[in-house]
């Protein structure tokens, strides 16, 4: 999508601090981190939130999960909380899919 802040990203057309890409999947660091250690993983098609996941592209959901995995081993991350807002009311403010990977400190739960 043309307008979509996080294509742009993903098409390297906005500078990020890119921990990994291939041909299906990008993560960067989120610019306002809300803990030691956030990024964003997003898939490069512009997907506009986990509302459409859908028989056709959960292929690719699960293979950013299974990235997930192996940069959380790389990394070395002593447990991870993974969050993906769905719509205004759950606070996403960036209409393209992303999951945050969150970690380097205590969490609680429930989240706000
Ligand atoms: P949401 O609020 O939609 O769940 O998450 C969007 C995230 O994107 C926020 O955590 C925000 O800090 C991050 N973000 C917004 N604009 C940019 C940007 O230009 N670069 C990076 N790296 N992160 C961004
Ligand atoms: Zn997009």
């Amino acid at each position: 999508m043309s307008d979509c802040l996080f294509c742009k990203i993903a098409a390297g057309e906005i500078p990020s601090d890119c921990l990994y890409q291939d041909d299906q999947i990008f993560v960067f660091r989120d610019i306002d981190p809300q803990a030691p250690v956030h990024f964003l993983v997003i898939p490069k098609e512009h997907i506009a939130s986990a509302a459409c996941i859908n028989k056709t592209n959960s292929g690719l959901i699960a293979h950013a999960f299974e990235v997930i995995a192996n940069l959380a081993e790389k990394m070395e991350l002593d447990g991870f909380r993974i969050v993906s807002n769905v719509g205004e009311r759950a606070g996403q403010s960036v209409q393209h899919l992303h999951f945050h990977v969150l970690s380097g400190r205590d969490m609680t739960w429930p989240p706000g």
